[in-house]
């Protein structure tokens, strides 16, 4: 089975392109300074549930992935705060009695935080792929447009099936 880690924001929900509408709306530009306050002291649990929405059908993708059979799937996501991982958590476990969810300090990277050489890491920020390619992982980059900027490029997430069985013996080889 291959280590397949997959994105939250910008990937399973547009929790990104809604917060930055929303700083843009208080009078705010959109910057490293406003965006860590306000995801930082945002009540994550009304956030996503009544104002967030899923990107591209998630959840049955994912479900497709696990029925695969391919893949050991973790949810890597990058949170502001304990409360942000929280609230992700209960709102991921709603729909997966079982999937592991992994949440990462925003200061550090992805691939501090779990074993890359071989895995997949699919993401929507290009800079987290090219990290995750510097450790040996292999990037596959969430694009609504499909704009891959060099990587592989979804829109929807059992499309990584796809991916991996035209890519299976190289992934094969590099886990071994
Ligand atoms: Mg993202």
């Amino acid at each position: 089975m291959i280590n397949l880690y997959i994105d939250f924001d910008g990937v399973i929900m547009n929790t990104i392109e809604v917060g930055y509408g929303m700083i843009k709306e208080s009078g705010r530009e959109v910057n490293s300074d406003t965006c860590d306050e306000f995801f930082t002291s945002l009540d994550w649990k009304d956030f996503l549930n009544k104002k967030c929405s899923q990107i591209n059908d998630p959840i049955n993708s994912i479900q497709k992935l696990i029925d695969s059979n391919l893949f050991n799937i973790s949810i890597l996501s990058h949170v502001n705060s304990l409360d942000e991982a929280i609230e992700k958590i209960k709102y991921i476990r709603k729909y997966f009695k079982d999937i592991t969810f992994i949440p990462v300090p925003k200061k550090i990277s992805k691939t501090k935080m779990v074993h890359t050489k071989g895995a997949i890491l699919i993401d929507d920020y290009a800079g987290n792929l090219r990290e995750w390619e510097s450790a040996e992982g292999i990037g596959v980059r969430f694009s609504e447009k499909l704009n891959g900027k060099g990587f592989y490029a979804i829109n929807k997430l059992d499309q990584v099936i796809d991916y991996v069985k035209e890519n299976l013996k190289v992934l094969n080889k590099l886990q071994s």
